[in-house]
């Protein structure tokens, strides 16, 4: 599809240029030039003073090697990233991930997604993103350790509690950022709210572990009030069994749903009587085991090899929770077929714009995964915030706070979409809510 703008024509030819084999990054990119078409024909000065070609380009790339010594004795290299966006509106945050696939494109894709979806929060944070292509699946405690250590080793030089807070991602959980502060701090000789998702031990928040599969149902839950429904009573789907997976299951559980599925890579479960989450946190928090294992204590649920089947399944809401592009066409087609009514996103671009646009135009509720994953950097930002005041909020104050924030991302992304005349897009929606903010500071501060 070509844009109506010339101008947005030309900076997407200049991405694409610019950034070549980063299918991914040219994706994010032209799903937020196609919302802002009709922002820019309101205010050609967001053109004009260069906000877009500066936005699409990041503040600084960083890339290292990170060496280090595996249980043989043997050497192993892997690469690191660290990409600071944009700080308009604070300091650079987002997560790091630990996964084979991880190269440039991705961090890119990722880093920029950042931004829009840091500004939706209503909190002071700017976008980046980070990670390597280490895979912690099959590593021993102490390959984990040595890896994060050296690889922070290098970070270091480049992050701090005002300039760049990293957070969790795939691959990289409480253990990783347990490893990775604690060489921060002996480097630093510092104990600051460098990095979130801390150990509560150690300046984590409550509720950080929970607050994106939380924040998702409560957005989806804002979303399915807006139009007259509700969890109660509801089959979902959830792909993934990670961080954001499990916490979503729990917190649909809990407003009256019936989670049928989890996923893992290499397959799924679909459980008809809900899925036993209890069960699931064992095996994947505790053990680090395949989800295939779900079978021994439930012999009666089913298990089929390849993530993708998981569409197939008849559900009422689709939460995909597990990585970039999962739901392409294909899979779109059969969850319309099968009555899907809504589908929001708990991964970071899960749905390819085919997908989207099949969602879209058959119907279906939509939330894209800039603003129903916000929970997550939200409840970061908030813990940052207590690190800084040097206090901790309970459980239930974070959780009152994220829940709020949710509510709140709606209602923006529901208005902005309406005050541009695409009433129920909450793609372009998120986009345009996101993107003003930004632009605003940018245009305030000078071209910089
Ligand atoms: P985890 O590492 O905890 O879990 C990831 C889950 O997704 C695992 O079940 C994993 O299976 C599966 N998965 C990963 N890669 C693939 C793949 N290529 N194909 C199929 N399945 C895959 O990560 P999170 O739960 O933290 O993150 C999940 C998604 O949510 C990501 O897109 C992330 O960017 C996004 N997100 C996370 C936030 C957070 O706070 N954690 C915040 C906002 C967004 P396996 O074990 O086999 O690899």
């Amino acid at each position: 599809m070509s844009f109506k703008i010339q101008y947005l024509q030309d900076l997407m030819d200049t991405v694409v240029k610019r950034n070549a084999n980063e299918p991914e990054f040219h994706q994010a990119v032209r799903e937020v030039l196609e919302s802002l078409e009709p922002v820019l024909e309101k205010h050609p000065e967001y053109i004009q003073k260069g906000v877009l070609a500066r936005l699409v380009e990041p503040d600084r790339i960083i890339k290292f090697r990170v060496p280090w010594v595996d249980d043989n004795g043997v050497v192993q290299v892997n690469r690191g990233f660290r990409i600071q966006f944009n700080k308009a509106i604070g300091p650079y945050k987002g997560g790091l991930r630990f996964h084979p696939s991880v190269y440039e494109g991705i961090i890119m894709f990722l880093g920029f997604e950042q931004i829009f979806k840091n500004s939706l929060t209503g909190l002071p944070i700017g976008g980046g993103k980070g990670g390597s292509d280490f895979d912690p699946k099959g590593k021993s405690e102490g390959e984990v350790m040595r890896f994060c250590q050296s690889f922070m080793t290098e970070l270091s030089k480049h992050i701090a509690a005002d300039t760049d807070v990293p957070a969790g991602d795939i691959g990289v959980g409480g253990r990783e950022i347990g490893y990775l502060y604690g060489q921060y701090s002996r480097l630093r000789n510092e104990f600051s709210g460098v990095l979130t998702g801390k150990g509560l031990t150690y300046g984590g928040s409550l509720a950080r572990t929970e607050a994106t599969g939380f924040g998702l149902c409560y957005f989806t839950q804002e979303m399915l009030e807006d139009h007259g429904s509700s969890f109660e009573g509801k089959t979902v789907a959830i792909s993934g069994s990670g961080n954001v997976a499990i916490y979503a299951c729990q917190k649909a559980t809990e407003l009256g749903a019936k989670v049928v599925t989890m996923s893992d890579s290499n397959g799924y479960i679909y459980d008809k009587n809900g899925v036993d989450l209890a069960y699931v946190k064992q095996l994947k928090e505790v053990e680090r085991k395949r989800i295939k294992e779900y079978l021994v204590k439930h012999p009666e649920a089913e298990y089929h090899e390849g993530c993708k089947g998981v569409w197939t399944v008849k559900c009422d809401i689709a939460l995909p929770c597990a990585t970039q592009n999962e739901i392409d066409l294909e899979s779109a087609k059969a969850l319309v077929a099968n009555g899907v009514y809504a589908v929001c996103e708990g991964a970071n671009m899960p749905s390819t714009i085919e997908a989207t646009q099949y969602f879209q135009s058959n119907g279906v509720l939509f939330g894209p995964a800039k603003a129903a994953n916000a929970g997550g950097v939200a409840t970061s930002a908030l813990e940052m915030s207590q690190n800084s005041m040097r206090y901790s909020w309970t459980f239930e104050e974070v959780d009152h706070k994220l829940h709020t924030i949710m509510i709140n991302i709606y209602k923006n992304a529901a208005k902005a979409a309406k005050d541009y005349g695409m009433e129920g897009n909450l793609v372009a929606g998120a986009n345009i809510a996101g993107f003003l903010k930004v632009a605003d500071a940018m245009l305030a501060e000078g071209v910089v």
